[in-house]
Order: C-alpha cells, then structure tokens, then sequence
C-alpha cells in the first residue's frame, strides 16, 4: 500500500487559531519541540459527526502542557470548537483528531521561557487502529524492550512526545518480530500498559487493570471501566506482576485508536477473546456511536 505522507495532502489545518491549507502548516527546522521534545498531543476520534469525550481530550492537553511549563494559549472552549471547525472544513465525519501544542523557535537552549506556544489542529479520516477480523480473534504481543519510566525520571501524567520515543522503538521491535504490538512493564517490573493503549485482564468473572500511577490514565479506560461498572462486573485497579499473567483467561487492551481491542497472545501466554472482552468491546463501540445500550 502507498503511503500518502502527512504533509502532502489536500485539506485545513488549524494553525494558532485560523486555518491554513494542509501543505503549509510548518515549522523551522530550529523549533524548540523538535530538540528538546517540548511537546504535547491529543489522539481523539470522530463517530457520525461528534468526537467521543472531546471536552476531557481538551482538558488533558492543556494539562499536559502545564506539567511540561508550557502554556497553551487557548481556552478549553476555544480549543473544543476548533476541534469541531477542524473536521468540519475538512468535510469529516468519521475521523482520527490530532491536536498538538509545542514550543516554537524563539529560543533553542533547554532554557526557553520566552518561547511561543503553537497549538495545531488536523484532522484525517482513519479506519481501525488494528485490522476488524485481527482484534475479533485478538492480537499478539510481546515484552516490550522499554519500561514506563519512575514519575520522578519523567513527567508521565502528561501525553508528552517525548514519553513516545521508547513506545515507537518497542512497537518496531514488535513489528520485526511478527506480533502487533508489545507490552511493557514499569520502573518496578509491573505491568504498565502497550506502547499506545492500556491493558485490562479477566480472572473468574473480575476484571483486573495495573494502577496508573506512572503511565496514562486513558480516557477510554476510564469509559470502558465505567461500561464494565454497568455490566455489573467488579473491576480492581492493581499492581499486577508478570508472573500472574498465566492466571488470566481473557486480556484486552483500551485506547481511543485501539478501542477495545482483545488480545490473544502475550510472550508464551494465551487468551481466548470471551464474553468480557467481546461483550465490552461491542458496547463500547455502540457507546461512541451514541446508540442505545443493552443492558448486560
Ligand atoms: N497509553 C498510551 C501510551 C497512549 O498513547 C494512549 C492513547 N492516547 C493510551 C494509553 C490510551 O489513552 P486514551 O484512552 O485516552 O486514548
């Protein structure tokens, strides 16, 4: 399949507040964010014309800038409505959305207070993170060669490019190696999360999830907790240890690209996609697209 490069397409970005035609929203080479990774994103999608949690995204980018000491200079409103005016001038509908927010080039030392935020906005259509028939059977992973990091080593409450640069090395050393994606522990040897989702695990009806007390509390964890909370189901938020993994019957990763997405496979571990993961991964898929529930 031909790639279609990122800065080569027809449509509107929205650049600092107004929109500028797709192939002319750049940066200089000497941006402070493309040395020192002072920067920011959100992942976001677009169901039949609404973005699904579009206020929380907004609110966790602006918060993810703060913890990096960079303002954004933009309300949440603001940022919400050109979110919408995004998709909207690029006639989307169904769409994959990337804010980002960076520090710009008046100053490149580590040192940069008087540097400008820039925040962007695009938005593209974009069918499923993992191929439909894949995450119906599940996908495989492996250990990532990569730990999340201590909180006091990196700011991890903050969706910071930076904190990406060890999930793209451990998703193309799971590439090579055959799998879908990898699975990474954290500074203290327990399981964390994938290298753009979270993970969740099924033991005798309860379903288990590592505390996010060092890598992202995603907005679709919290949803899908929220979905399982409704079906009745206990969900334990834990420390959990590589070694229980052979204890679990079902794995399933979250995320706004990922959804929720069945995993069969982890190293020498096997689930078999069932009733919680399939049952929640559908309600969740009905829940974005604002469809009545069934009540499990
Ligand atoms: N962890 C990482 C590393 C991610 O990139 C993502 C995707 N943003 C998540 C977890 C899931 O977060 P969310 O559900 O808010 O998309």
């Amino acid at each position: 399949m031909a790639l279609i490069p990122f800065d080569d397409r027809d449509g509107w970005i929205w650049l600092d507040g107004e929109f500028v035609q797709w192939r002319e929203a750049k940066v200089h080479v000497l941006t402070h964010a493309l040395h020192y990774a002072s920067s920011v994103f959100e992942g976001e999608r677009m169901y039949e014309g609404e973005i699904f949690k579009l206020r929380e995204h907004s609110e966790r980018l602006i918060r993810s800038a703060e913890i990096l000491d960079f303002k954004i200079p933009f309300s949440v409103e603001e940022i919400d409505q050109a979110s919408k005016e995004t998709c909207a001038r690029n006639g989307l509908h169904n769409a994959y959305v990337r804010p980002v927010a960076w520090r710009g080039a008046e100053q490149i030392s580590v040192a940069a207070p008087e540097s400008r935020t820039h925040v962007a906005i695009a938005a593209w259509e974009w069918p499923s993170y993992f191929d439909p028939e894949v995450k119906r059977r599940g996908i495989r992973m492996m250990w990532a060669p990569y730990s999340r990091p201590d909180p006091k080593t990196a700011p991890t409450a903050s969706k910071a490019a930076g904190l990406y640069m060890i999930c793209t090395i451990s998703k193309h050393a799971a590439d090579r190696a055959g799998y879908h994606d990898a699975l990474m522990l954290d500074y203290r040897g327990y399981v964390a999360e994938a290298t753009g989702a979270n993970v969740f695990f099924v033991r005798d009806g309860a379903i288990h999830t590592p505390t996010p007390d060092c890598f992202l509390d995603g907005i679709t964890r919290r949803t899908v907790m929220g979905l399982a909370n409704d079906m009745g189901f206990e969900v334990v938020e834990r420390h959990i240890k590589p070694e229980e993994l052979s204890s679990f019957s079902e794995c399933f990763l979250t995320g706004t690209a990922a959804e929720v997405t069945p995993v069969s496979e982890i190293a020498e571990h096997r689930y078999t996609p069932g009733n919680i993961s399939l049952s929640l991964m559908d309600d969740y898929a009905r829940l974005v697209r604002r469809q009545e529930r069934v009540a499990a």
